[in-house]
């Protein structure tokens, strides 16, 4: 399985994570492919929400009632509004115990299935699918792309942008007063700080 990040997706998402220093999160919608091989993730939203260097959530259920509204003036219905994605900015892409439980969280309210999305400044991804009805299913997805090529905004794109974040995010400092972690200069470039939590082990389903 593939996870293709596409077109309005890849625009905003990228603008998103751009431009907010912390982590920052909201739903995607998605269609898995023709041939079944792929997922597209052709649009995405954030919520109004607290963020800091290492924590991204929504602000109260309204946030993401507000969400879904908003994917709907955008002509998407809320059944395609299946993905978690958040952003790991200066950090690792990929997830952490605490998202483990966010999964689970968002789980509830999905009709037992969701993708979830993590990327970074890095442009480093990651993805995973997880089933819960009728059978519990998890399945890690490495092979996510994003159409870098696609993702450059005009000028007016990167004021809306802009403009939702201003009105959405509040911007925490970190409890430890401590600075955002060093900018890896490439994808591949290890990045210097890993995330504050540590990778853990997690169940899989599959
Ligand atoms: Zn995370």
């Amino acid at each position: 399985m593939e996870i293709h990040i596409t077109g309005n997706a890849a625009k905003k998402m990228r603008g998103y994570i751009n431009g907010t220093p912390g982590e920052i999160s909201g739903m995607a919608a998605s269609r898995v492919s023709e041939d079944k091989q792929s997922i597209e993730v052709f649009d995405c939203w954030i919520w109004r929400q607290e963020c800091s260097a290492g924590a991204t959530d929504a602000k109260d259920i309204n946030a993401v009632f507000e969400l879904i509204e908003e994917a709907k003036r955008d002509g998407v219905t809320s059944e395609d509004v299946n993905v978690w994605w958040h952003s790991h900015a200066m950090m690792g892409a990929f997830f952490s115990s605490p998202d483990v439980t966010t999964i689970e969280k968002w789980l509830v309210g999905q009709g037992g299935y969701l993708l979830s999305i993590v990327g970074n400044k890095a442009k480093q991804w990651e993805g995973r699918i997880d089933v819960r009805q009728p059978f519990e299913l998890f399945l890690e997805v490495n092979n996510v792309d994003i159409t870098e090529e696609a993702a450059t905004l005009t000028r007016e794109e990167a004021a809306a942008i802009t403009a939702d974040i201003a009105a959405k995010v509040e911007v925490k400092k970190w409890a430890s007063g401590g600075v955002y972690p060093q900018r890896a200069k490439n994808k591949n470039e290890k990045l210097k700080y890993q995330y504050p939590y540590g990778k853990k082990k997690v169940k899989k389903y599959a």
